[in-house]
């Protein structure tokens, strides 16, 4: 544990940061190209390793053709401008994994572990790290990145043994990000890839989204940086002050539309099936590719030791199989022998995987998403529905949920003990204790809560916790400031008063 809390430290990042100064998209500089191999040579390998073919290669396939396991003839070529497979169904990447096995599960740890907190361009960054597994044949130079992800694995210490009794409680911050969120990580693949068309003078005039606000947060940072166009469609009123003034910031063209999420979600589609506008919701399958590198990256900071459970709150569900396709590339390719059991936490004001779980997987019925404070989640009709079914039961998996008031006092109890989370993270925190409540999860279980966004792209909701101003709520863990006299005499009584009641 020691070694991997030595991992942790997010301090190898700012290196990385100050030293990738987005060099493909100027003509190369003297210094630059001093500093740093040439962009076209290939990765640096362990000594001991054969040098990889240019063999990697990876396509789209109907989902249904992987949830099934039938061969299909249906593929298409990630260059393609395409989401759904012919019948209407979503699609995956399938990755040549007969060329990926080429190579055993030491070199590959060997190889990832090599890239981590070094400068090169792009496999400092925790997503391009994994290239060979994400995007294989894209050009260094053609990528956008952030030198995303090699984000924080949190001993969360004192929260796990005050309040649930647990040793071996981590908080994978995935949202302590370039954009705060853990949307990143697939957003510099998606961008990546339609940077990559538009060299090959494909007509995409620009990106567009439908949002809960991270996810347009994550795509005007990398179109910005890339300066390619990106419109953003939100729904009016129903995301974060910081999520919206995100996009506005970075230059989107942002249409503010007087409907929910799914409503926004229903339009774009239909805009881009229209306009030459590449559509960059997670119904693509290539943000998924970014995301599951959260999943590999958590097994390489345990050194490559399998937790027993990974808890990941969900909305529109294409992030608790990112998971789940990260952990099992890892099986099936040797670096591990196991996956963990993985959980989706939902919020009960828009649960439809929950409900669907909770009836034996009986029905599944779309609901109308109501207000919650964990607004990135609030999603009644979820485009990865049948990924998320597919990655639970393949992992032994549980859903649970979340009323506002258990994951308000959620979030302010990992508060209490350090952490600054956000609403989604009090959400996969309020299904881990009631999972420990009743005993599925035990004492000694290593658990990792995926933490998905800043704690402080939520003030607004912390400030009304805080301030005891949220309807029926309690609000029971508050602690509001006190307000006195600029007065010798009443701020000792104060303190007095405090310190009295400490003892
Ligand atoms: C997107 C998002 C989620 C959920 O991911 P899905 O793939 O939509 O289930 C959770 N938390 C935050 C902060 C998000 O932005």
């Amino acid at each position: 544990m020691a070694s991997s809390h030595l991992l942790n430290s997010s301090s190898f990042l700012s290196k990385s940061n100050s030293a990738s100064p987005h060099h493909h998209r100027y003509p190369c500089p003297t210094i630059l190209c001093a500093a740093t191999p040439s962009i076209t040579s290939p990765p640096v390998l362990p000594p001991s390793a054969p040098p990889p073919g240019l063999s990697f290669s990876a396509k789209y396939v109907p989902f249904n053709s992987i949830s099934t396991n039938t061969p299909t003839a249906e593929s298409y070529s990630l260059d393609d401008v395409v989401y759904r497979s012919r019948d209407g169904g979503l699609l995956d990447v399938q990755h040549d994994m007969d060329a990926l096995k080429q190579y055993d599960g030491h070199y590959w740890k060997t190889l990832f572990d090599s890239r981590v907190g070094t400068t090169k361009w792009p496999y400092g960054s925790g997503v391009w790290s994994k290239k060979e597994w994400v995007l294989p044949e894209i050009d260094d130079e053609d990528i956008v990145s952030a030198f995303e992800g090699n984000s924080n694995l949190f001993w969360a210490e004192r929260f796990g043994k005050k309040i649930l009794g647990m040793n071996d409680l981590w908080v994978k911050h995935c949202g302590i990000s370039h954009t705060g969120s853990f949307k990143d990580l697939g957003m510099t693949v998606l961008v990546s890839q339609v940077n990559r068309l538009r060299k090959m003078n494909s007509p995409l005039v620009g990106v567009g989204c439908a949002s809960t606000g991270d996810t347009s947060a994550a795509l005007s940072a990398y179109c910005a940086a890339a300066g390619i166009p990106s419109i953003v469609f939100l729904p009016a009123n129903k995301i974060s002050m910081a999520q919206l003034v995100q996009p506005i910031a970075n230059g989107a063209f942002v249409l503010s539309i007087d409907t929910d999420f799914d409503g926004c979600m229903k339009l774009i589609r239909q805009i881009t099936t229209e306009l030459p506008i590449y559509l960059a919701n997670s119904l693509n399958s290539l943000r998924l590719e970014g995301q599951k590198t959260a999943a590999i990256e958590i097994l390489q900071q345990f050194d490559w030791e399998v937790p027993d459970w990974v808890i990941v709150p969900g909305g529109n569900l294409g992030n608790i199989y990112a998971f789940y396709k990260g952990f099992k590339m890892c099986q099936e390719l040797g670096l591990v022998d196991r996956i963990p059991r993985l959980v989706c936490a939902q919020a009960r004001n828009a649960n439809p995987l929950f409900q669907y779980y909770n009836s034996g997987w009986k029905e599944f019925s779309p609901v109308t998403a109501k207000t919650t404070f964990a607004s990135a989640i609030q999603i009644g009709d979820p485009v990865s529905i049948d990924r998320a079914v597919y990655a639970l039961k393949k992992s032994n998996g549980i859903v649970e949920e979340a009323t506002e008031e258990e994951l308000m006092d959620a979030m302010a109890l990992a508060d209490s003990t350090g952490m600054f989370i956000c609403p989604h993270t009090g959400v996969a925190l309020s299904a881990l204790m009631k999972l420990r409540g009743n005993g599925i999860i035990g004492p000694n279980d290593r658990t990792v809560v995926v933490s998905t966004a800043h704690g402080l792209k939520f003030t607004q909701a912390k400030i009304d916790y805080h301030s005891g101003a949220i309807g029926e709520m309690e609000c029971r863990y508050s602690n509001p400031p006190v307000s006195v006299k600029a007065d010798f005499g009443l701020v000792m009584d104060e303190l007095k008063k405090f310190l009295s009641e400490r003892r």
